[in-house]
């Protein structure tokens, strides 16, 4: 579904577009939300539209998503038929992100932004009220979330839905509606690369259930900073335990420190775990205090570089897994 703004991208002219883009820069810098005037701006040059409207409509559409792990499932479904950006970049901390001005002009000359919503996205509310004219769709649209069981968000739906294989069709579903809807030529090819992406996501989470299912049920806890992983153990009958429940302000104090200490030494976990996109300082510190071992780091809130280990939302799943097991094992 459409949540806001209109298909109006196709009658911009370039010219009004950057006009356009640097009233809203203006406005996102003077921290005003109010919305640009569109009256003055379209009727100043309708003789160029006739041409650059058949420009435009060779050119492929831009779709952007609020981070690096949406944009990789969104290209399995675009193909090489639109291109699909991340707003933040690999490695970034997406919660609390704030944007800068260059991404307030990529997100103007977008034709549709992706986000993932269920509160993820803090800064979102704010950017979409400086890009009024462009598209977004919230991609956890029917997904049944788990809440978040304390602190500050306490009954809030935990953001990180795509850390489930089957949540991730969903968001592949959601991801080709979009499409299709932006782009209906090249709807034959969305529906043909969600069905193959599809698929694999399927395999995945086979896969995954095995391996998961040798784990001897006292070995079964995911000990990491950021509570992320209460999809993944909703899906595979895992344990959960974690230093903070959200990315935000409060990050391994020291009573947090404490609690995780405690559970790990009472129930003997083997290894405790941290996230690529956090500081790991207070895990290490578990580790060293409770003499369980630093298993290493899951990717979930960014996908790792190209060359590293979990350049798609596939191996990130599969490589979360195998550290998992690993770090539990000792291997
Ligand atoms: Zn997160």
């Amino acid at each position: 579904m459409i949540k806001r703004g209109y298909w109006s991208k196709l009658e911009r002219s370039p010219s009004q577009a950057s006009l356009l883009a640097t009233l809203a820069l203006l406005l996102w810098l003077s921290g005003c939300n109010s919305t640009p005037p569109n009256s003055q701006t379209q009727s100043s040059s309708l003789t160029e539209t006739t041409s650059t409207t058949a420009q435009r409509n060779q050119e492929k559409k831009v779709i952007l998503t609020t981070f690096t792990v949406l944009a990789d499932m969104a290209q399995n479904v675009a193909g090489d038929k639109a291109i699909v950006e991340s707003i933040t970049k690999i490695g970034s901390e997406i919660h609390g992100y704030e944007p800068t001005p260059s991404d307030l002009v990529r997100g103007q000359e977008a034709d549709l932004i992706l986000d993932n919503g269920l509160n993820l996205e803090r800064w979102a509310e704010k950017f979409y009220n400086s890009l009024p004219e462009v598209p977004h769709i919230t991609l956890t649209e029917g997904i049944q979330s788990v809440e978040i069981a304390e602190d500050a968000y306490k009954n809030k739906p935990n953001p990180h839905a795509w850390m489930s294989p089957q949540n991730a069709l969903i968001y592949v579903e959601n991801i080709r509606k979009a499409l299709v809807d932006l782009d209906p030529q090249n709807a034959d090819t969305y529906n043909a690369n969600a069905k193959t992406y599809s698929e694999k996501i399927k395999e995945l989470d086979q896969k995954l259930q095995k391996e998961l299912a040798t784990l001897p049920p006292n070995q079964r806890y995911m000990a990491t900073c950021e509570g992320a992983f209460s999809y993944i153990i909703r899906d595979y009958g895992l344990k959960e335990l974690y230093l903070w429940p959200v990315n935000a302000e409060r990050q391994g104090t020291p009573q947090q420190t404490a609690k995780v200490i405690e559970v790990v030494k009472e129930n003997q976990v083997p290894a405790v775990f941290c996230e690529s996109t956090v500081n790991d300082e207070a895990q290490r510190q578990v580790a060293k205090e409770s003499g369980a071992r630093f298993g290493g780091v899951f990717y979930v809130d960014s996908l790792s570089g190209p060359d590293g280990p979990a350049p798609t939302y596939l191996k990130l799943m599969e490589r979360n897994v195998t550290t998992l097991i690993n770090g539990l094992q000792g291997r």
